[in-house]
Order: C-alpha cells, then structure tokens, then sequence
C-alpha cells in the first residue's frame, strides 16, 4: 500500500486541475472506466503514423500528463473517424476527447499546435472568401503564414506543379456565398475558436 508521503509525492506530480477539466467535459468522466484495452488502438487507422497511440493518450490523461498530452501531435493526427468511439467496449467518446483536447491545445497556445491552428484559420478563410476550398490559396496562405521564407524555396515546385496543370488557379464561388458565411459566422460564437 502507498505511503502517505509516497501519495502526496504521486499526487505533486499528476496535474490535477487537468484532470477536472478532462473529467468536467461532457463524456469526460467515462475515461475513468477505461480498462485499456487497446480496441481503439487498434481500429484506428492511423494509429500508425501516431506519436502516442490512443490507448496511451488515455493513460497519458489519467496520470495528470497534462504537457506530454497536449504537446503530443497525436490529437491532431486523429482523422474523427469515429471507428474507436464506435468499437469502444465502455462506451468512452474517444473522437470528441480528442476534439476537446485539441481546443485545449490551441487555447493554451502550444507551440507544436500553432501549425495546425494555422492551417484550420486558412481553411476557415479561404472558404469564407469562396464557398468551397482552393488548394492553391489554402497552400499559398499557410506557406505565407508559417513559414514565409521556406515558402520562397518552395516556388519552383510551384511552378512546375502549375506548369502541368497541378495548380489550378481559378474557380467560381458557391451562389449564396453571404448566407455561407453567416453559418461560418455562427459557428465561430458558438465554438469560440
Ligand atoms: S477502447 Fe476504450 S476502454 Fe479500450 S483502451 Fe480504448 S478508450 Fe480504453
Ligand atoms: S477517431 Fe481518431 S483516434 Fe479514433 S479511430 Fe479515428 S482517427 Fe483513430
């Protein structure tokens, strides 16, 4: 049995706070009854390009690791497929953790999320501008946001992407563009972020 100093030396080292805020979210407090199995692990199909595989991450949560979780690019290597959440034997909403643990990443402002926050604003940008996505502006945007200089070294494939028809520049945008971007505008004051 631990020790009481032993207990508190454990508890010193969990975050604790991080815990109420996963456990306070809604279908949070199921990751108690996780009994790592490893069925979402398994289902996930990329789990294999994974820092932590999703049987860890809970684990990872449960032990109070409130940096090595939300540092971890797993969160954002999770495709919402749903498959775990579906296969799940105790029933734990592994998709929208992983959701929630993203938007605790980019509220807290980590540095390993702030490309992925990048690419997310772009998007939201770019189809607000034309109703759909344009790859090329998408791309152009995120180069000029995150790295602008590797960006520069980057034009040549530019270039000859463009020169083969790979880099389509034009396009048209959906009908009711204004009534698509309430929607978006909507969506942001309910999200937040
Ligand atoms: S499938 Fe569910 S119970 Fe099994 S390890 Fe994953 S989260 Fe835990
Ligand atoms: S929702 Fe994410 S973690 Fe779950 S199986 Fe799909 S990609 Fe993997």
């Amino acid at each position: 049995m631990r020790g009481v100093q032993e207990t508190v030396l454990y508890e010193e080292a969990m975050d604790l706070k991080f815990l109420d805020e996963v456990y306070g979210i809604p279908g949070g407090d199921k990751i108690k009854d996780c009994i790592q199995c490893g069925t979402c692990s398994g289902s996930c199909p990329v789990s294999w390009a994974m820092e932590e595989s999703p049987r860890k991450i809970f684990a990872m949560i449960r032990a109070g690791m409130r940096d090595q979780v939300l540092d971890s690019l797993t969160i954002w290597t999770c495709a919402s497929c749903y498959q775990c959440a579906e296969r799940c034997p105790q029933e734990i909403k592994i998709t929208d953790i992983m959701y929630m643990l993203k938007r605790m990443a980019i509220r807290e402002d980590r540095r390993r999320s702030r490309k992925a926050r990048a690419l997310s604003e772009c998007f939201v940008n770019v189809v607000n501008r034309y109703g759909r996505n344009r790859e090329t502006e998408l791309m152009a945007r995120f180069a000029l946001m995150t790295d602008p200089l590797g960006s520069v070294a980057l034009a040549p494939v530019g270039m000859s992407l463009f020169s083969r028809g790979r880099l389509p520049l034009g396009g048209s945008k959906v009908r009711d563009i204004e009534g698509l971007r309430k929607i978006v505008a909507k969506a942001q004051e309910l999200g937040g972020e």
